[in-house]
């Protein structure tokens, strides 16, 4: 427990370092026995502690001595219900993702890379408030058979896995969102065809696996 807590300071430092997500914006967690392990509410990440990293049960029904969970631990909960692959979620306001987003639009398939979200496109969740049981509800239906969105005005979220893997996930989706922006520069980009989406979707499993 002590080393997933270390490990979720560990990524939430990168979401910095890595300009994923400036001082204390986004957030993470780690399914860690009958519930989750998350970042705790409006702290910066340059701060925190292993006592600052609250556990939230499934039930929804946490500790309030434990200190504040996360604004959004309403929607890695329904993640972590409804997304039994789902072992960890990195959410993040990265500067790019958060820019197609405000044109309440996902990433079409531009780039075959596309494919490392589960699917053919990224979708973008419809917006609403922040910590809300509806902007849960708006994020779970991008994330049908993908494991990544947008999420409209606000940013992008990922799970995977592993806490690695959701970062990496995240960086993936933040760089395919600059080559999107880019790319929109020159004109509109032509996108590839399902077929050809069907064939990476095949491909990039085993690629995962190499
Ligand atoms: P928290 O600090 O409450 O996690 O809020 C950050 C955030 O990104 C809200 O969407
Ligand atoms: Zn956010």
């Amino acid at each position: 427990m002590k080393n997933l807590r270390t490990e979720i300071i560990k990524y939430s430092r990168m979401l910095n370092s890595k300009k994923l997500s400036a001082l204390r914006s986004g957030n993470i967690s780690s399914r860690y026995k009958d519930g989750f392990l998350i970042t705790p509410s409006g702290k910066k990440y340059s701060s925190l502690k292993n006592k600052d990293i609250v556990f939230v049960p499934l039930s929804g029904k946490y500790d309030k001595r434990n200190g504040s969970p996360s604004s959004e631990w309403k929607f890695h909960q329904d993640i972590y219900i409804n997304k039994k692959a789902a072992k960890s979620i990195v959410h993040a306001h990265s500067t790019n993702a958060t820019a197609v987003s405000t044109h309440k639009r996902g990433i079409p398939p531009f780039h075959y890379m596309v494919a490392m979200a589960g699917g053919h496109d990224i979708r973008c969740a419809k917006y609403a408030t922040f910590g809300t049981r509806e902007l849960s509800k708006n994020i779970l239906n991008a994330l049908k058979d993908r494991k990544a969105c947008l999420i409209a005005n606000h940013g992008q979220i990922v799970f995977e896995e592993n806490l690695m893997k959701a970062f990496e996930l995240a960086e993936e989706v933040e760089n395919l969102s600059l080559q999107y922006i880019t790319s929109l520069k020159l004109g509109k980009p032509k996108i590839l065809s399902l077929g050809e989406m069907k064939k990476v979707l095949s491909k990039a499993k085993n690629y995962k696996k190499g």
